[in-house]
């Protein structure tokens, strides 16, 4: 099958959350299973194009916006570990800026930035003569891709049996702008903006819902999610459309792309460890927290709970800062962070650090080396989240043997299971209502798991023999492109 990715971040070249590994992780799997897969992504500031070895190509892409045409660039270069290659649209004025979307506010912009690249895809296919089965569009940020192939780029024999599918990674980010903008950067003019229409959504241009709309099929990245979004509370304010288009929604579980996050090949973590060789894992632990100023005096077996997360309204940060204050205060628990995101969460994270100097270590950035470091050296990995469309972090600490604890919403009700004492069977644990003393209860059932060795040993073999591998992922999304072809 010949089949673009269209997203604006892919790892390792540009990476803001589980968006950028899931894109990375389907190019490689795709190509691995055999199929002609191309990336196609903004030509971002932050990618380096000198390690990643990219290469300029010699085309001018003309791209047409609204009434004027506007030129681009394209560089070549390769997904590491496969042969799937990722074409940049190089545009300084629009991508060669300091952050991907704009920080602290988004660029005033973004609407612009984001539709050229999505009609980018199709000048770029043409001058490489790529004929797409499928394009595979991530997100708010490429859904207009899926407007311009069922409208102006039908009529091209290129693209006229070409299928569209739309993966929503969070449906909170829908990217609503100015009609009269957008509508004529978009060539599609104000005529096609009226109450209802496919672009329409309270009184703007919603790219989420053009996305919905267009998509042959739209998938989300778990199977929980896809039914969860279609209720109020989790559509974020689209459960019409959702519900319109809910015989073409399915869900597919992101997967985990193992080459890169095993503990028993990973050269990110100091101490490799296997199943079989799990009581090496602690290794990381006494030198991660020695690295801390700890030393053996300190009680280097407490246990330690571990997070890596944007730090946002999402990721549920608000029930549990009472209970982690009274937690490390009053019991026997570390605390470790990792993070980036909203001022007032930084500061009450900067709190603990300061007031549990000995077992609160606050990391505020962004550090994929040190994220893989956390996942080996934890014990718990807490993933309390509002909602979660999927989740990864619950994912890689799995393969880890660190022990997810994490609120029962999206992806998260998926992966991780409840331990039980009984059966000795279960990943982790789960808590239902998005409230602090839930969240604290949960804590409370894995302390007293920690401190049974029998059931601690138990749950971190079930842990690491869970497998969310990216393989069956790429599988699943085959099918799907199959099923949206018959559509075409
Ligand atoms: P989301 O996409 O909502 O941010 P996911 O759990 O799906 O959440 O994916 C988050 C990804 O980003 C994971 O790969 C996680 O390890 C990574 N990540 C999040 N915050 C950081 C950070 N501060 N430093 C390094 N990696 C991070």
């Amino acid at each position: 099958m010949n089949i673009i990715i269209n997203a604006f971040e892919v790892s390792p070249f540009a990476k803001t959350g589980g968006l950028a590994d899931v894109t990375y992780s389907l190019a490689s799997e795709f190509d691995a299973l055999g199929h002609n897969v191309i990336v196609i992504m903004p030509k971002l500031k932050s990618i380096n194009i000198a390690s990643h070895n990219f290469q300029k190509l010699d085309y001018k892409l003309e791209i047409q916006m609204g009434f004027s045409t506007e030129f681009a660039a394209i560089w070549e270069g390769v997904v590491p570990n496969s042969k799937a290659k990722v074409y940049l649209v190089e545009h300084d004025e629009y991508y060669s800026r300091d952050s991907i979307y704009g920080s602290p506010e988004e660029y005033m912009d973004n609407d612009r930035r984001f539709i050229f690249l999505s009609r980018a895809v199709f000048e770029v296919a043409k001058v490489l003569d790529f004929t797409p089965d499928v394009i595979h569009a991530h997100d708010y940020h490429t859904a207009f891709t899926l407007a311009f192939l069922k409208s102006f780029y039908r009529l091209e024999e290129r693209f006229s049996k070409c299928a569209g599918v739309f993966t929503i990674h969070n449906l909170s980010f829908q990217g609503k702008y100015n009609p009269y903008r957008v509508m004529d950067f978009s060539s599609f003019g104000m005529k096609e903006f009226y109450e209802g229409s496919w672009f329409e959504k309270d009184g703007v241009v919603n790219c989420m819902k053009v996305g919905i709309m267009f998509a042959d099929k739209i998938t989300t990245v778990s199977p929980n999610y896809s039914n969860e979004i279609r209720m109020a509370y989790y559509s974020e304010g689209l459960q019409n459309e959702l519900n319109e288009r809910g015989g073409d929604i399915i869900g597919v579980l992101n997967g985990v792309y193992y080459p890169d996050w095993n503990p028993t090949s990973d050269k990110l973590i100091a101490h490799n460890y296997t199943p079989d060789t799990i009581e090496i894992k602690k290794q990381n632990k006494y030198d991660f927290l020695k690295s801390y100023g700890l030393n053996e005096s300190d009680n280097l077996d407490m246990p330690l709970f571990g997070m890596v997360s944007r730090l946002t309204e999402q990721k549920g940060i608000d029930i549990i800062k009472e209970k982690l204050d009274y937690y490390l205060g009053n019991k026997n628990i570390r605390f470790l962070l990792l993070g980036s995101g909203q001022q007032d969460y930084v500061e009450f994270f900067n709190y603990l650090k300061w007031k549990y100097p000995k077992n609160a270590f606050i990391n505020i950035g962004y550090d994929e080396a040190l994220a893989h470091r956390i996942f080996a050296s934890s014990d718990f990995i807490m993933v309390p989240s509002r909602f979660e469309p999927c989740g990864l972090t619950q994912m890689y600490a799995l393969k880890y043997g660190t022990i997810p604890l994490v609120r029962a919403t999206g992806g998260l009700v998926d992966t991780v299971s409840e331990y039980n004492t009984e059966t000795m069977e279960g990943t982790g644990f789960v808590f239902n209502n998005f409230h602090k003393d839930d969240f604290a209860y949960a804590l409370e059932r894995a302390l007293s798991v920690y401190a049974s060795p029998k059931d601690w040993e138990k749950l971190k073999q079930n842990a690491m023999k869970e497998d969310f591998s990216s393989v069956r992922q790429a599988v699943d999304y085959i099918e799907v492109f199959k099923w949206a072809l018959e559509k075409t």
